[in-house]
């Protein structure tokens, strides 16, 4: 039966509760904005594969939203996560508001999410990344966990939290989990829920053209985003914002003649719905026509 805690004390309570109910072993957490789908569902699972406890926070975090941006029309769904909580066998799920976490009102000293923090998703977005490592370092802590769960669907948040817990010594393992998605494709997302049917068969152009990108990558670097860019260009419906290769391991954009794994990410807008995804591939070693 999954456990409601809202406030500190109560998270404090229930959480040792938990410890002691269920002996030791790992406690893993899933962090969420609430409105749950088939994508956090996943993260859980995995969380529970390998956990002796999975706890979820359900926390819409305004240190992560810039102004004019969706927080007031986020979807709220609690009733539905808690019940996609319970079907799924979480012990706990933390559902604080922002008072809760933050006592004092808006944290004067916070992490910094570094140089990569301000590229792509961190251009668009100003000051977003340092209110989620932030917000993800907070809830570390308040958990105690020693897994915690995150979705490549994010990959660049991925990315910095997994380089904030090795700066930072934190003492957690950071599990990456693939991108869930539609049948037809499309990454599963709460803002989802923004599309209409004819949005969403625009938002399934994102998709389409990291397919085309990938399926491209034996014509190395240009060929790849020549690829995907004709494919977004296609859809009138859809604006993009960027759409890039970088390197996995660094997150630098690459450069023409680069060979190996690479990330395509494109964030683009369909009506006022900003939607990102990305895919893995790799860019052979002597590409087609080099
Ligand atoms: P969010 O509630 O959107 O902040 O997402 C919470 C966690 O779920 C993050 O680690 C996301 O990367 C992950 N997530 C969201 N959508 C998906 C998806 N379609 N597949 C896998 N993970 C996802």
């Amino acid at each position: 039966m999954t456990k409601v805690a809202e406030t500190r004390n109560e998270l404090v309570q229930l959480r040792s509760d938990m410890v002691a109910e269920v002996g030791s072993g790992p406690i893993a957490v899933v962090m969420t904005m609430g409105a749950l789908h088939a994508g956090h569902v996943e993260l859980i699972r995995q969380a529970r594969s390998r956990a002796r406890a999975v706890m979820v926070t359900d926390f819409l975090n305004p240190l992560q939203f810039a102004a004019g941006e969706d927080l007031s029309k986020y979807p709220r769904t609690f009733d539905n996560d808690l019940t996609l909580c319970r079907q799924e066998g979480v012990d706990l799920l933390f559902a604080p508001t922002p008072e809760v976490v933050y006592p004092d009102g808006e944290p004067v000293v916070r992490v910094s999410s570094g140089p990569v923090g301000n590229l792509l998703e961190g251009d668009s977005r100003p000051g977003h990344f340092d209110g989620v490592v932030t917000v993800v370092a907070k809830m570390l802590h308040l958990t105690g966990a020693q897994l915690a769960y995150f979705g490549q669907k994010d990959a660049q948040q991925l990315w910095l939290i997994k380089q904030m817990v090795g700066d930072l010594d934190f003492s957690v393992d950071v599990i990456a989990v693939p991108t869930v998605r539609a049948p037809d494709g499309l990454a599963l997302s709460s803002r989802n829920t923004y599309l209409s049917d004819v949005d969403r068969s625009c938002a399934l152009t994102l998709y389409r053209a990291l397919v085309s990108g990938a399926d491209a990558s034996p014509l190395g670097v240009e060929g790849v985003l020549r690829a995907a860019t004709a494919v977004l260009e296609s859809e009138p419906g859809v604006r993009l914002d960027y759409l890039e290769l970088v390197d996995p391991e660094t997150f630098e954009v690459v450069k023409p003649g680069y060979r190996g794994q690479a990330l395509l990410l494109v964030a683009a807008f369909v009506g006022t719905t900003r939607l990102i995804d990305n895919v893995i591939i790799r860019i052979p070693a002597t590409p087609d026509g080099a």
